[in-house]
């Protein structure tokens, strides 16, 4: 049995895995604001709550596996760049410390939305695939890569999970990271509200009465034929579309995966964004599949499992 804990934005999830299935699991607030140091009591205070739900000693599990947002080395088990405003005394904290302490297992650490396609590598949507991408549209956007069948981590642990990152708009807003543009900073859950306010008309739209104002205002404003909602709606699919050819581009995937709140909306959103990314890939060999993660709480819990497993392994 292993434990997994995923420092979400918002939640933070706890999961007992066991042989690629999991066990038990629990969430619990974030407040990551509010940095990782003031959470880490509560945490330990859930995980043993779960442990005796679950009717498992500490005896019984042998590895623990964080996942965080931000770069993560994997190696040293360090955060060595944190979000704006998410957890951001992770850089630079003992995290082997902490679960030596905490726990006495061996500790797997791994970037949140890399752990999510080691899991559907393993377990998921891109079972099977040697060369795949995922986009996890949650408050930001995420993404993670593989090629010949390994994870992407790069020299610096920064490849392949900066794909928000890339610029959809030179021209367009300043993003969190200090570039200018990125898909995060034009088309993701945070950035809906200041694009939204820039469109003519806003202050009258539906939009307007969202409060938050975030992906599932839009889509709600646009179902109800909102005019305001529908250039910002095809203005989104334009940028999702255009980072996942940058994606393409860059990892010569034979599997996109999709994954995040905003997957709910898959049945609509996935064929126009589909269309315009197929239309503008340069793929001469054929086109990547896609495919929509079936749960991404559970992907970066199974991921997690399967890094500690391999750890193991002789
Ligand atoms: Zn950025």
């Amino acid at each position: 049995m292993n434990i997994t804990i995923d420092f979400g934005g918002t939640n933070i999830k706890i999961g007992l895995v066991e042989a690629g299935m999991v066990a038990a699991k629990k969430s619990i607030p974030a407040h990551s604001a509010g940095g990782l140091g003031s959470r880490l009591p509560d945490v330990e205070r859930s995980v043993h709550e779960l442990l005796a739900k679950a009717g498992v000693s500490l005896q019984q599990c042998s590895g623990i596996g964080l996942a965080l947002p931000g770069i993560v080395d994997s190696k040293r088990k360090q955060v060595l760049s944190a979000i704006k405003d998410k957890y951001t005394d992770a850089a630079g904290f003992d995290f082997t410390h902490w679960t030596n302490s905490a726990f006495s297992l061996p500790l797997a650490m791994e970037n949140d939305a890399r752990a999510a396609l080691i899991g559907e590598a393993a377990y998921g949507a891109a079972r099977g695939a040697k060369d795949a991408v995922l986009v996890i549209f949650g408050t930001g956007i995420g993404t993670a890569a593989i090629m010949n069948g390994a994870i992407v981590r790069g020299s610096h642990y920064q490849a392949g999970i900066l794909g928000g990152h890339l610029a959809t708009d030179i021209y367009g807003e300043t993003c969190l990271c200090g570039n200018v543009g990125c898909l995060e900073a034009q088309a993701s859950h945070w950035a809906i509200p200041q694009r939204a306010g820039k469109i003519d008309g806003f202050s009258s739209s539906a939009l307007a009465r969202e409060n938050p104002l975030g992906y599932e205002g839009v889509i709600k404003a646009y179902a109800e034929g909102d005019e305001c909602a529908r250039q910002l709606m095809d203005d989104l699919i334009l940028h999702w579309s255009a980072g996942i050819v940058n994606l393409i581009h860059a990892y010569d995937p034979e599997v996109v995966v999709l994954s995040g709140g905003l997957m709910k909306s898959a049945a609509y959103l996935l064929p126009r964004v589909a269309e315009r990314v197929l239309a503008l890939a340069w793929t001469p060999w054929g086109t990547p599949r896609f495919e929509v993660a079936e749960d991404p709480e559970i992907s970066v819990m199974l991921g997690l499992s399967h890094l500690l497993c391999e750890a193991r392994r002789p």
